[in-house]
């Protein structure tokens, strides 16, 4: 590879000591750094993966074998590095797994294109080839995928096990466990939109934790659980079939904004000014009375006043709640959210079976539990330390996205680096029909997949290369076509058979970011730095743009 330096230019537009990186210079670099990355969380990958650990300047530690959650801790500061740490955080965010498959992707997709660069093969052609080989491996991919029903528990069980796979959060009995809570979920907040299409929000899927207990106190609640505690002591601590106001109003007198003063002057007029306060809390309080809640919570304050006359009147309240949670509430129990008491209606209530004050590891918790038919749930995660917790919270997001994922496009794949053999090879038939400087670019691409099988063998400390040979040749038999990685035997074996089931949507999600991302680096041929106008922005342009380029 050539030497990564400024190529000798004089660069008098440039302030003094601005870097610039120009032409092959700044692809070779960016590559590397693009590599640099994908290395970082190659060894994460599989069942066989290794965890992480990463400690901040101040001490704190974070063991993960999540790749968005790692590449998000680093801290990194190239440009092409930020571009790597994106495309994990797109596909969390898009399907909620594959990250660490999508950047490992990436990086052989750049190793590819730096072997054709040196070729002498312009990126633009090796862009197009890898736009042809992205859209194709889709089409393939589809035409490999097969059908899951939403109520076919045992084959979401098998995806949801899979995304698990590499979690360390317990044994079999108890990821099966958690995937059972995950599907439950998943099926309880699904919805259908106009067209009738399947849709799931996964942020209607709270996921609470609090450390103390073991993972396998782990537990479902068909509602919300609130991390408050019951705003005064006199009021009950718990409701059952409870009528649930949600407002968005301050029991509170509202204090005046300007400097405006009372002028008192006498002990009467003290008197008079404090009975008024009084009696506008306790009109407050017997609008709510009278709506017939039992219990309400609210995103605002609530005076002590007023506290003491909800209590008095036996209804139970829970001040300063994250709006995040009022949405939560609202589509678990059916409430309204009211932003004026005098709107309050018996109609606006919502319904909860139950409405209690729990102490968890020492702090109260509110659960908002047994709604009928909640489009809202919770699922509260537990373990015997923080770090446990974390980690158990990180995994269960990607169950959640494995499941809804696979829910939604209502297609799976068989994994175990069996569809990347099959996608490998369906490439590389197709590049030889291409023809034209196109085909080198489609057969990195075909190799760049083969880094999943590759490394799965790797971690489970099996041979790569002789994984590969072996699998290959499965794969030209239509009876081999679902041979993947057995990490448990440490050999190839039928991945169909073992269940190791994935959603198609991750897969696909990852191909196309992947690609992505490498067009995105290799289309820039000019790195300056312009420290001097962003100030303090790091080295390089920051954050460069997704979109075009050139
Ligand atoms: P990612 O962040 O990309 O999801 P993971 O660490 O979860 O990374 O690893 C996912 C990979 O591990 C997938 O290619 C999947 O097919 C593979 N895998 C998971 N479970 C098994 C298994 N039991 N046997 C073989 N491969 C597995
Ligand atoms: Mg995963």
């Amino acid at each position: 590879m050539a030497e990564n330096q400024l190529g000798g230019q004089q660069v008098l537009v440039l302030p003094e000591g601005a870097q610039r990186l120009l032409g092959r210079d700044a692809q070779v670099t960016n590559i590397r750094v693009g590599i640099a990355v994908a290395n970082a969380v190659k060894t994460t990958l599989g069942p066989k993966g290794m965890d992480k650990m990463l400690v901040s300047d101040l001490g704190d530690i974070v063991i993960t074998n999540d790749g968005a959650t790692i590449l998000d801790e680093m801290n990194v500061e190239h440009p092409v590095a930020k571009i790597m740490v994106d495309i994990a955080k797109t596909q969390d965010k898009e399907v909620g797994d594959g990250t660490t498959s999508v950047v490992i992707m990436a990086g052989e997709l750049l190793k590819g294109a730096g072997d054709l660069l040196e070729q002498g093969i312009h990126p633009t052609t090796i862009i197009r080839g890898y736009k042809m080989a992205a859209q194709e491996a889709g089409e393939i991919l589809e035409k490999s995928s097969q059908t899951v029903k939403i109520d076919d528990d045992k084959t979401l069980h098998k995806i949801a096990m899979v995304s698990l796979g590499s979690k360390n959060v317990g044994g079999e009995d108890t990821k099966s466990m958690i995937a059972d809570l995950v599907i439950r979920a998943v099926k309880q907040v699904m919805d259908k939109d106009a067209s009738g299409k399947i849709v799931i929000d996964h942020d209607f899927i709270k996921v609470e934790k609090k450390a103390g207990g073991s993972v396998n106190d782990t537990q479902f609640i068909n509602g919300v659980l609130v991390d408050k505690e019951i705003a005064h002591s006199g009021m009950p601590k718990s409701a059952a079939n409870a009528k649930i106001a949600l407002l968005d109003v301050a029991l509170e007198i509202e204090k005046t904004e300007t400097d405006a003063r009372i002028e008192i002057t006498s002990p009467e007029q003290m008197q008079a000014f404090l009975q008024q306060e009084d009696r506008i809390l306790k009109d407050m309080v017997e609008k709510i009375k009278k709506s017939g809640a039992t219990v309400i919570v609210t995103q605002k304050g609530i005076d002590d006043m007023a506290q003491h006359y909800l209590a008095k009147n036996g209804i139970i309240a829970i001040r300063r709640v994250k709006k995040s949670d009022m949405e939560k509430l609202a589509r678990a129990t059916g409430a309204k959210i009211i932003t004026s008491l005098d709107d309050l209606n018996t109609k606006d209530l919502g319904f909860a079976g139950l409405v209690e004050e729990r102490k968890i590891s020492g702090e109260q918790m509110v659960f908002v539990e047994k709604c009928r038919d909640p489009k809202s749930v919770t699922i509260f995660g537990r373990g015997g330390t923080q770090q446990v917790v974390d980690e158990l919270d990180r995994s269960i997001t990607d169950v959640i996205g494995a499941v809804s994922s696979a829910v939604e496009t209502g297609r799976f794949v068989v994994g175990g680096g069996s569809i990347e053999i099959e996608l490998s090879a369906g490439l590389k038939s197709y590049a030889s029909n291409v023809g034209g400087r196109e085909q080198l670019a489609i057969q990195k691409f075909a190799d760049a997949l083969e880094a999943i099988p590759k490394t799965l063998a790797e971690s489970a400390g099996m041979d790569p290369i002789d994984t590969l040979v072996q699998l290959r040749s499965k794969h030209k038999t239509k009876e081999g076509a679902s041979y993947g990685v057995d990490i448990i035997k440490n050999t190839v074996g039928d991945m169909n058979k073992q269940g190791v089931y994935e959603p198609m949507k991750v897969k696909l999600q990852a191909i196309s970011s992947a690609s992505e991302a490498a067009e995105i680096i290799l289309r820039i041929d000019d790195m300056i730095s312009s420290r001097g106008k962003r100030g303090g922005g790091g080295g390089m342009p920051g954050g460069m743009p997704g979109g075009e380029m050139e």
